[in-house]
């Protein structure tokens, strides 16, 4: 019996989504860049066979939840969309679909505690470093945290650096060339809030003025990547009323925040928000990407000595927002850097969101992966541009005994231009 899906029965994502799903002729080419089939050697967990079995659930003949285990070993890291000749859209099809089964996948009880903690206290930055502060003592009761939850202790970093706040307009060195608006993210002013600090520091330098939005909240990515649409469209929907539209961009400096942001028209599809949505998103710009299409109008002079800098590519930068030269040209700008590049670049590093929570064992093998990748270059320096990559990756080169410094693209920059300052 021949079936097809019905665009109409998916309400907005039915249309992208079946565009998604016809579009794949089943050809094998992204096998071999998707890190789950790398390290689990199954069709089910490549993304041939998660479209497989998404199209399969979409049109009724397979239940939901026989199609959970794979679409949640799914990292979302869109390896295989540059790598798919057919043009996949792979992202048309993985967010949507896990907004459809949030309500159909059969979740546990310690499985929705974890992601309920989760939902509370990431994207809420007060909250949030109070969590890391209680996972912090938790590890010292470990054995008392129920086993579920341990991957939650994992993911705090030993120390929280003290909160910070930034001026609402920071205007430009020098002659003004632009003016943007900068979101500083929730879990990244948390864990590294020196990363907004150099990328303001960079932009006015460069005769950008900065605006910082106060009533800016979480980018929603977390939500939306974990099927709840209802709170990925509310933090929207906030942002869409906290940022001015009369900017030359809306800066992003986590690769995983933009990305998201570049999705607000997709996860408000089909609502009266749509086209605003469609406008805001066509202005966020990675930092990188920004500088390097303005230009540097003052040079770094560097720490005055040759330094090897290995740079790892976020997959949320690369394979999301196709920016992969121009962090590599503003590092090369730094005079006497020289890029490293890394074996398997191409593999995520396991962070993904809130992926090294869910999935422990898979983010912790492509976590040691990567790191021993890095520290096979000899770089003195491991530059990336996202949080989540930064956290983990330093997570990993603790575990293997390094203390190999994990700096964002942007606080390398900042440092080339101030060699003697000591730096947070
Ligand atoms: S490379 Fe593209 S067309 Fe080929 S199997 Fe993968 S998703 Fe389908
Ligand atoms: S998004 Fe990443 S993990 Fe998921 S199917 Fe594509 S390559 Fe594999």
């Amino acid at each position: 019996m021949l079936h097809s899906i019905q665009p109409g029965k998916h309400g907005p994502f039915g249309e992208p989504m079946t565009h998604a799903v016809q579009a794949c002729v089943h050809c094998g080419f992204c096998l071999s860049v998707c890190p789950t089939y790398a390290e689990l050697g199954q069709e089910m967990d490549s993304p041939r066979g998660r479209i497989v079995l998404m199209k399969q659930a979409l049109e009724g003949t397979l239940a939901w939840d026989a199609a959970q285990l794979h679409i949640d070993r799914c990292l979302g890291c869109l390896a295989c969309e540059p790598a798919c000749p057919s043009g996949v859209s792979y992202h048309d099809l993985i967010s949507p679909f896990r907004a459809l089964a949030g309500s159909k996948f059969k979740r546990s009880a310690t499985d929705k505690l974890r992601h309920w903690l989760a939902s509370q206290t990431i994207p809420y930055p007060s909250r949030f470093r109070l969590a890391l502060h209680a996972a912090g003592l938790g590890r010292a009761v470990r054995p008392l945290v129920p086993a579920a939850l341990q991957s939650m202790l994992d993911l705090a970093p030993p120390s929280v650096p003290p909160a910070q706040t930034w001026p609402a307009i920071t205007p430009a060195r020098g002659e003004r060339r632009a003016r943007v608006a900068l979101l500083i993210g929730c879990a990244q002013q948390v864990l590294d809030p020196d990363i907004n600090t150099a990328t303001i520091e960079v932009l006015v330098r460069n005769g950008v003025e900065v605006l910082v939005p106060s009533a800016q909240c979480c980018c929603g990515g977390l939500a939306w990547h974990s099927g709840d649409l209802a709170a990925a469209q509310s933090f929207a929907r906030r942002n869409l009323a906290a940022f001015p539209i009369d900017v030359d961009a809306i800066i992003t400096n986590a690769a995983g925040c933009g990305s998201a942001m570049r999705e607000y028209h997709l996860m408000l599809r089909g609502t009266s928000d749509e086209a605003r949505a469609d406008v805001f998103r066509k202005r966020v710009v990675d930092v990188a990407l920004f500088l390097a299409r303005l230009g540097l109008r003052e040079s770094p002079t560097g720490p005055g000595r040759p330094q090897r800098i290995a740079y790892h590519d976020a997959c949320h930068l690369a394979n999301a927002q196709n920016v992969r030269r121009e962090p590599r040209d503003l590092l090369r700008a730094i005079p006497g850097v020289e890029l490293c590049e890394l074996t398997d670049a191409h593999l995520c590093c396991g962070s993904a969101g809130s992926y090294n929570l869910d999935q422990p064992k898979i983010a912790a093998a492509l976590g040691e992966k990567k790191a021993r990748a890095v520290l096979a270059t000899g770089a003195e320096v491991l530059a990336t541009g996202n949080i989540g990559c930064l956290t983990q990756l330093r997570t990993h080169f603790a575990k293997l005994g390094s203390n190999l410094p994990v700096r964002h693209t942007i606080q390398v920059l900042r440092d080339a231009y101030n060699p003697r300052a000591k730096q947070g």
